[in-house]
């Protein structure tokens, strides 16, 4: 980041910003809001007040760093960024080296892979005494990226004839490698079906969001190197991933944090340009002129889909069907899966994960849960579909905490897809 964020000035009070903020809703709390997180940074960048540096901490950490506050400012106050800028300052004063949280940090960095696995499942202990009241998912047989790097070719008879290859790289994300790694091989499968050729790079490991959302930017460009490297020597155009958090990280706040003389800009540049989300990926391929395949599932079923707070459509998105119309990009997927009909949810409320928010502060991640879980109950789906990593862990962790609730199966949406076009 060139210059210092002082958007903190733009803010007028307004409020507008209160009840969209999943933390604010609960708590009712100013203290919690995104208006008071805004004027405890002003204060505190100012030396208008002494505050103590614990209070500020706990205000900022309790943020899931979900972007609705900024969606709906009128006066473009960069509250995500100027939160993100406080937790670094932050993380400089505080030390945390022996916090759960920062055990966690540390193992998700180790770039050996058989390590992840398990730093993996550490992340995802919020504190220990609430071990036994919680769902930690079991990884999910072997890691997804391999020992080498691996090229899939695209299956050109589902490709719709002769016509130019498309060659794309895919990020995986740690939790889509370790704990969920079906979701990966269902993603480039579905590629490959498209007419797709797929780069899967030994080297790439986590987006680094973990690291940022902690305050911790030297690691968080460490890892945005290493992706940038892992990628570069490849000749291809896309590089895409199914995970919304992963996108969030690379598209939005790799350029935000990189200098012009930090190591390696150029590279994390192309690469964050180059990284699209699976579904602006497809309505790239749909814009080119390609034939997206269909599917059929064997049994007719009904979902709703979970909008993860970081997935975004592309600029210039105009929803062209009704599914594109309830949930975005994703709805051309969904518009491809003979037997899949989609329910919509009244507010799409967060999920309640926000990355580490989920680790430091479990009982408000559930609280947020529930209210989600409230609006899902209401359209009495027998599936829930989502798109991201963080949402994953959050809904199948809590998907029994309304009873009537107990055995909704939470999914990808490329998964159903998938499968679809198998069957
Ligand atoms: S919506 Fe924007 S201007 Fe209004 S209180 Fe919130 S941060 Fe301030
Ligand atoms: S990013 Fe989300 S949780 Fe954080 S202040 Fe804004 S609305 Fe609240």
């Amino acid at each position: 980041m060139e210059d210092k964020d002082i958007s903190y000035l733009n803010c007028v009070h307004c409020g507008k910003c209160l009840p969209v903020c999943p933390t604010y809703r609960i708590s009712l709390n100013e203290f919690y809001s995104p208006r008071g997180r805004v004027r405890l940074i002003l204060t505190d960048n100012n030396d208008v007040l002494p505050l103590k540096v614990s209070k500020v901490a706990e205000a900022m950490s309790t943020c899931l760093l979900c972007g609705r506050c900024v969606n709906i400012c009128p006066n473009d106050v960069k509250i995500g960024d100027l939160i993100i800028n406080e937790r670094i300052k932050l993380n400089e004063l505080q030390d945390n080296k022996f916090s759960l949280g920062a055990i966690a940090l540390k193992a998700l960095k180790n770039k050996r892979k058989i390590l992840l696995k398990s730093a993996l499942k550490i992340a995802n202990i919020p504190i220990i005494n609430q071990l036994n009241r919680r769902f930690v998912p079991n990884p999910q047989g072997k890691a997804f990226i391999s020992a080498r790097n691996y090229r899939f070719k695209a299956d050109r008879n589902g490709a719709g004839g002769k016509r130019e290859e498309i060659r794309a790289g895919y990020f995986s994300g740690c939790v889509f490698n370790s704990i969920y790694p079906q979701i990966s091989a269902d993603t480039v499968a579905s590629l490959v079906k498209n007419g797709v050729s797929v780069f899967v790079p030994q080297m790439q490991g986590c987006c680094g969001l973990p690291f940022i959302s902690s305050g911790d930017i030297s690691s968080f460009k460490d890892l945005a190197l290493n992706n940038a490297n892992a990628f570069k020597a490849q000749d291809i155009d896309y590089i895409v991933t199914s995970c919304a958090s992963c996108s969030y990280s690379v598209n939005k706040l790799y350029p935000l944090y990189f200098n012009k003389n930090d190591e390696g800009y150029s590279e994390v540049l192309n690469f964050s340009k180059k990284l699209l989300n699976i579904w602006s990926f497809f309505k790239v391929l749909e814009k080119k002129g390609i034939d997206i395949k269909a599917g059929e599932l064997q049994k007719e079923t009904d979902a709703v889909f979970h909008i993860p707070c970081h997935l975004l459509n592309s600029p210039e998105f105009k929803p062209s069907s009704y599914n594109e119309g309830l949930i975005g990009e994703a709805g051309l997927i969904v518009d491809k899966i003979a037997g899949l009909k989609l329910k919509p949810l009244k507010h799409n409320y967060c999920c309640g994960n926000g990355g580490m928010f989920n680790i430091r502060h479990y009982d408000l991640s559930k609280e947020i849960t529930r209210l989600k879980f409230e609006e899902i109950k209401e359209a009495f789906p027998q599936n829930i579909l989502t798109s991201c990593s963080g949402c994953m862990f959050s809904l199948s962790d809590q998907r029994g905490i309304l009873k009537e609730q107990q055995g909704i199966p939470v999914n990808h949406l490329i998964s159903i897809y998938a499968q679809s076009l198998k069957e």
